[in-house]
């Protein structure tokens, strides 16, 4: 039976903007399980999960309403991972794509590579936006507060974990996918990529699991966690266990954050550490999608 998970990123997310969250995992989880219930393939569902997430003004931190580097300029990451083939696109610190996912997946189908980033990526956009069209009110407004905070003796880091999306899918047949898409980090440093277009790190499948992650981007790139988490259960580590230890591995390396992950045997599975995970998942029977509050790991019941 095919399944699809999905989550609108780890960190903190204020009461008054879950009724956003919502509607935009909804909406995510409708649109990749229209793919998989007509017996489309997981990378299809999950690309279609994670763009209606990127075009989403009101919620999430990919594609439209990304959160701006510190010279306030979008600069986008994403990835998309094959299970059956190990086939992965990626792209980083794009400028002009309405939606990253996209773009990785036709860095993955149509070009010898697998990772392209700034101009080189750019240039591949079919139908390129500007800066003003990523930006929302949202993301503009919280920019503009970051920086007004830049030089203050007290001025806060910038925020762990903002909204970044991701999807991991199983369908029909078995196959498993991945996909992941960010703004990254607000008042990242111009250039700087995080992990969600890092296979491995923040982004991963082959036939055995599907993993998307989310949270202080350069801990899990330190952490390898999606890499990591995959060969802890290839070597017998379960499920709940090897999520755990992922969280834990992060923390050490100073970060936190959360992650979602299909497995081969049809099962599906989150674990956080933030104070919130926004996070959805349906197999066709039940649907769920909620702003989670208490870091945990856990196994979703079958049907
Ligand atoms: N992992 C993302 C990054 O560091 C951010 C996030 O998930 O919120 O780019």
């Amino acid at each position: 039976m095919p399944k699809l998970i999905v989550h609108g990123g780890a960190g903190t997310i204020a009461e008054a903007r879950r009724p956003a969250y919502h509607r935009g995992l909804r909406a995510a989880l409708a649109a990749g399980w229209a793919v998989l219930e007509t017996g489309g393939d997981a990378v299809e569902a999950t690309l279609r999960a994670v763009e209606t997430m990127e075009a989403d003004a009101e919620a999430f931190n990919a594609g439209v309403g990304g959160s701006p580097n510190r010279d306030g300029e979008v600069e986008l990451d994403a990835a998309v991972v094959r299970g059956a083939d190990g086939s992965a696109g990626a792209v980083a610190a794009v400028r002009s794509a309405p939606s990253a996912v996209r773009l990785a997946d036709l860095v993955r189908r149509s070009t010898p590579h697998v990772l392209l980033v700034g101009p080189g990526a750019d240039a591949l956009v079919e139908h390129p936006v500007d800066r003003e069209h990523l930006l929302t009110p949202h993301s503009r407004a919280a920019w503009e507060r970051w920086r007004a905070r830049q030089g203050e003796a007290d001025a806060a880091p910038p925020p762990t974990g903002s909204a970044t999306v991701g999807a991991v899918a199983q369908d029909a047949a078995g196959d498993l996918a991945a996909a992941t898409s960010t703004g990254g980090v607000l008042g990242k440093w111009s250039g700087r990529v995080g992990d969600a277009p890092i296979v491995g790190a923040g982004t991963y499948a082959d036939r055995s699991v599907a993993v998307s992650c989310t949270g202080r981007g350069e801990a899990f790139l330190r952490a390898v966690t999606a890499k990591a988490l995959a060969e802890r259960l290839a070597a017998g580590v379960g499920l709940e266990d090897a999520l755990a230890r992922a969280l834990a591995d992060v923390r050490d390396h100073g970060g936190e954050g959360g992650l979602i992950v299909a497995t081969a045997d049809g099962r599906l599975a989150y674990g956080f550490d933030t104070a919130h995970l926004a996070l959805g998942w349906t197999d066709g029977t039940t649907t769920v999608a909620e702003v989670l509050g208490a870091a945990t790991v856990a196994v979703v019941p079958g049907p």
